[in-house]
């Protein structure tokens, strides 16, 4: 089996990758388990110093794994050398988890208690294909960081800047075996990090559909998992906000990665009072972003990554949707899809609670703080959001009440290395990035020693 590359761009046909096969992925798990007990066993200063030597590595190598997202994934070059960047900062940050991976001294009579934070084995990281470099390094940097190997396998239509990451780890003089990177079928590899009994731990970014499935055959080992789903967040508008400023970001908080972002602000809730007058500042900001060429620097939304998700997207704009307006795309080769702003006429319309992960917002309008929070939360999902207002009590009553793991003030930020990162509800499992990541890839051990 293999699946050959194309440029969601311009359909271009690139490069052929040959997917793994079931015994070479036994081979793979086997290699890590032996390279794990080594890097274990390093002294921690060890460890951090080869991690800081695979940051380097990225990014002497960013432009390179930039222009490979360009061309796989359809990435603006300017989101890419972010993503690039990224991954670098992660690497960073984490290699100096070895030397403070500090376990406790608790006060018991009798002699001494103290913990260790025990690293778990091998961990299999499973990443979707919207953020392919950025979301591996969520997981990777701080499991190797804590002492473990990583097998990594990168979703079948984007694996390039995986593989390359890959190639840098071992040039940076990380040990063979240790973060191995399997390109291949999510139903043959990753299936099997799940029903391994060596791979002690499943990293799984992606759908909620296939991360519930990932949970449940966990459950047959009692197999640690972390799990990053899905999301519908909404974006929140009060009459008392900068509306000129709302309404200018609000493109950005949906259509970033042509809105194939798990935190996508994809609902936008605005309250009654203001919302013509929101409406009138939306259109001109969505029909101002720059859709085009991914290689050019100016632009600022690419293609969808493939016809089947072209398809899947479009199929979420019938010819009678509801349909504000919308924003210009290019035409001809590639998988272009214009930003596109909906406003039905029911809260339970299929666009305002399925997540579409394409360019697609759906605006409703809300009456009271009381109202915008039960509509926020009106969601299986509880990924991210963002609260526009300019009465700080609210923004904190609000930042309360939603059901939600990342909230944004007057702002749409939601991923920082330094900052946890996760899910409520069907969101996921679990919290990745921050000063406690590493901790999820440990098992913490108590040790009693008498004093007599
Ligand atoms: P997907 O669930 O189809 O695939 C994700 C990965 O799982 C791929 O590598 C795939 O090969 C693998 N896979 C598929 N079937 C499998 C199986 N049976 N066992 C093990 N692995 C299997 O998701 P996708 O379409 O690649 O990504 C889009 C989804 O990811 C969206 O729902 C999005 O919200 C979510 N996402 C979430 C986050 C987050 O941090 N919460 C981040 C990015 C994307």
């Amino acid at each position: 089996m293999s699946y050959t590359i194309i440029n969601p761009a311009t359909e271009e046909v690139g490069e052929t990758i040959e997917h793994l096969e079931l015994e070479q992925v036994d081979e793979a798990i086997a290699r890590a388990a032996v390279a794990q007990k080594e890097w274990a066993a390093r002294n921690p200063a060890d460890r951090a110093a080869a991690l800081r030597l695979f940051a380097d590595a990225v990014d002497g190598d960013a432009e390179n794994l930039a222009r490979l997202e360009v061309r796989n994934s359809g990435h603006p070059i300017s989101q890419a050398r972010w993503e690039a960047e990224h991954v670098r900062n992660v690497l960073e940050y984490y290699s100096a988890t070895p030397e403070r991976l500090f376990g406790k001294q608790i006060p018991v009579a009798g002699g001494l208690d103290v913990t260790f934070q025990e690293p778990l084995g091998v961990v299999g990281i499973i990443t979707p294909w919207n953020f392919p470099m950025t979301i591996a390094s969520w997981g990777f940097a701080p499991a190797l960081a804590a002492g473990n190997a990583v097998l990594l396998k990168p979703a079948e239509w984007t694996p390039l800047t995986s593989i390359r990451l890959g190639q840098l780890a071992l040039q940076s003089g990380l040990p063979e075996g240790l973060f191995q990177v399997l390109p291949g079928r999510g139903s043959v590899i990753g299936e099997r990090f799940v029903t391994h009994k060596t791979v002690r731990k499943v990293v799984f970014t992606g759908s909620t559909e296939v991360g519930k499935r990932i949970m449940a055959g966990c459950a047959d080992q009692i197999k640690r998992v972390t799990l990053e789903l899905g999301g519908k967040s909404a974006n929140i508008i009060f009459a008392d906000a900068d509306l000129e400023k709302a309404a200018a970001s609000a493109p950005y908080g949906v259509f970033e990665n042509a809105g194939q972002d798990c935190c996508a602000r994809s609902r936008i809730l605005v309250q009654r009072s203001v919302y013509e007058k929101f409406m009138g500042l939306l259109e001109p900001a969505v029909k101002g972003v720059k859709v085009g060429d991914p290689n050019d620097e100016a632009t600022e939304m690419g293609p969808l990554v493939s016809k089947a998700h072209f398809d899947s997207v479009t199929s979420y704009v019938p010819s009678d949707a509801p349909v504000a307006f919308r924003g210009s795309a290019p035409t001809g080769a590639g998988y272009w899809f214009a930003p596109t702003v909906l406003t039905p006429d029911s809260r339970t319309h299929p666009s305002a609670v399925e997540e579409i992960f394409g360019p697609v917002v759906t605006v409703l309008p809300f009456d009271d703080d009381d109202d915008a929070m039960a509509l926020a939360n009106a969601s299986d999902y509880g990924l991210s959001g963002s609260i526009w207002t300019r009465d700080v009590g609210r923004a904190l009553r609000i930042a309360r009440g939603v059901e939600s793991g990342n909230l944004s003030v007057n702002s749409h930020s939601s991923v920082r290395y330094n900052t946890p990162f996760g899910g409520f509800k069907q969101s996921g499992l679990g919290r990745e990035l921050g000063p406690d990541a590493a901790l999820a890839f440990t098992e913490t051990k108590n040790v009693f020693i008498p004093a007599d």
